[in-house]
């Protein structure tokens, strides 16, 4: 029987449409290629899998006595927990299990430790029992450091995937994404998720239509099943008839015709109809991402989210690797300016090598998140401010700090880009002289509301609208289930950006705007009618807001952003904007 065509809604997060066979990823599960071995490899496969558990052994003693070295009452609860991990890599069910796969099925060693967490996953979900279930994620846990230990090099998920495949998941997160490789995946669709979380910057950064927030999606589609997924619209369909195909693949190419249309736009200058000159700049996340950089016709980087440099791998890059990283970067951009970022790690984008012994929760959305953790541990800051002050010999570099909300915070951060250059300079290293712009984002309220005392003390601005939406309205930016509260034009957002650029423009410090809204021509008029002209976005966006751009009048924009600004209604706000926006 032919299977039946079904339809969800979601937010389409990242455009374009995508026509291929699904790949369904289980929660908390690595993807791991299968290979078939030959008898006689069945022994150096076992004892394989049994170094990697000695390994495992090892590396979760070490995080025990780092964990009892440092904390208190919420490290002796980790000090169990990793003591139960480590009765699950001695003569447990797991290890039996992975051995016994080994000889029977004659597979590699990472496939039968994947396949045996899969078979205790199920037989612990029919227990039905709260304690047990939360049992699967410590076996997984396990399971996933035993893979790491065995493939030596960090997972490539989704690497079984087959050519085109759409990834179906309950959930992505944002170092998830990241691995997913354009050239082999078509698209992606989730049940969680929403616009403006760091799993949908990253679809959109790496060019895969994807449909985030599609509720009931997973409950019975299969890995195989034929999946559209329209990021335009925010549909996918499971199962399409040959109509529905026919008619997505029409709308696939008209979208491709569009892109090489705005293609054109790369050369040619952002400026208004009344000659005001702006600059267009990318986000950036990983270096892969350059050739779109390039293709888009960027100013420069406004925004290097150096955070995605250090996920998925269980060290710390070295000062050596970070260098090179941000070289490869600054070298595509010549004498352009590159803003690279440091780390905003926590809440969303967890590193795992950075928590060291500190408890997950505590790097929370409103805990220990970006600089607050950087000056907690300033030794891993002054390795990466080393690294940035050597790459920026080779261009013009800025540096960035998230989640400001205090003048002492970037006092502190000052002093310890000057040791780092000491450092350095002691070491022999040439540093630039002066030492680079030192900038801050305004994405905490407080930061906004203190714009003008944070403007004698920084360098420059970068405005985090995503950040600064979810702190003012209590939101979270990556939950499906408020996605559709999270309003960028209400009126409170609204002044803590005005008085923000204010500020800054009275400071005469550059300030620039790098949220997701920097990057929608829908709101590209306010924007530069704040004052605002410089906006660095997803660079696949970059063509679609210079036209904007080309056609806009600044005095007009300027004139209907004092309008916009003495509403209170963010529904009289989004009306008066989208009726400047179809004058045009
Ligand atoms: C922001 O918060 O708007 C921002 C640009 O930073 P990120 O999205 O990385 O949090
Ligand atoms: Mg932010």
């Amino acid at each position: 029987m032919t299977p039946k065509e079904q339809h969800f809604e979601g937010l389409g997060v990242a455009v374009g449409i995508a026509i291929g066979p699904a790949y369904v990823r289980e929660s908390g599960a690595v993807d791991v290629p299968e290979r078939r071995i030959p008898k006689k490899d069945i022994a150096p496969e076992q004892k394989r899998l049994q170094v990697a558990i000695r390994l495992a052994r090892r590396q979760i003693r070490l995080l025990q006595t780092r964990t009892t070295a440092k904390s208190g009452v919420n490290g002796e609860e980790l000090v169990y927990l990793l003591d139960a991990y480590l009765h699950m890599l001695q003569d447990s069910r797991l290890v039996r299990g992975a051995e016994r796969r080994i000889a029977e099925n004659q597979i590699n060693a990472e496939a039968a430790v994947n396949a045996e967490i899969a078979a205790i996953a199920e037989v612990f979900h029919s227990m039905d029992d709260s304690y047990i279930s939360a049992r699967i994620d410590d076996i997984r846990e396990v399971g996933n450091r035993l893979l790491r230990n065995l493939t030596k090099t960090p997972i490539k998920p989704f690497s079984a995937a087959p050519s085109g495949s759409i990834v179906i998941a309950e959930q992505l997160s944002p170092a998830d994404t990241a691995q997913l490789d354009p050239d082999q995946i078509g698209g992606a669709a989730t049940v969680g998720g929403s616009a403006e979380g760091h799993t949908a910057i990253m679809a959109r950064a790496l060019g895969l239509p994807t449909v985030l927030g599609a509720s009931g999606l997973t409950d019975d589609i299969k890995t195989g099943d034929i999946i559209i997924v329209d990021g335009n619209a925010g549909h996918v369909i499971v199962n399409p008839t040959a109509r529905t195909t026919a008619a997505y693949e029409r709308r696939r190419t008209e979208h491709r015709k569009q892109t090489r249309r705005l293609d054109r736009l790369r050369n040619i200058p952002a400026v208004t109809s009344d000659g005001v000159a702006v600059t267009l700049q990318a986000n950036v996340e990983l270096p892969i991402e350059m050739d779109m950089v390039t293709q888009a016709g960027a100013e420069g980087i406004g925004l290097l989210r150096s955070e995605f440099m250090f996920m998925n791998r269980d060290d710390i890059p070295s000062e050596d690797e970070q260098v090179a990283q941000l070289k490869s970067v600054i070298g595509v951009m010549g004498k352009r300016p590159v803003t690279v970022r440091t780390l905003d790690v926590g809440a969303e984008k967890p590193v795992a090598a950075l928590l060291n012994g500190i408890d997950p929760s505590a790097v929370s959305n409103l805990g220990l998140r970006g600089i607050r953790l950087s000056l907690a541990q300033p030794n891993a800051l002054e390795t990466q401010f080393r690294a940035i002050l050597r790459a920026a010999n080779s261009g013009a570099v800025r540096i960035l700090l998230p989640m400001i909300s205090t003048v002492s915070e970037v006092r502190k951060a000052r002093e310890i880009l000057k040791k780092s250059a000491a450092k350095l300079t002691r070491r022999g290293v040439k540093v630039p002289d002066p030492l680079p712009p030192l900038g801050v984002m305004i994405e905490v309220p407080g930061a906004a509301l203190a714009a003008d005392a944070l403007a004698q003390h920084s360098d420059f601005f970068a405005i985090g609208s995503n950040d600064l939406t979810m702190y003012t309205l209590a939101i979270d930016r990556g939950n499906e289930h408020v996605a559709h509260l999270f309003d960028p034009l209400h009126p409170g957002l609204l002044r803590l950006m005005e008085f923000s650029a204010n500020a800054a423009l009275r400071a005469r410090i550059p300030i620039s705007i790098c949220g997701e809204i920097a990057g929608d021509p829908r709101f590209t008029a306010l924007l530069l009618g704040f004052g605002i002209h410089e906006l660095s976005m997803t660079p696949s966006n970059i063509p679609l807001v210079k036209q904007r751009i080309r056609e806009l009048d600044m005095a007009a924009a300027n004139h209907r952003a004092a309008v916009i600004m003495d509403q209170v209604d963010a529904g009289r706000i989004a009306m008066l904007l989208d009726d400047f926006n179809a004058l045009a």
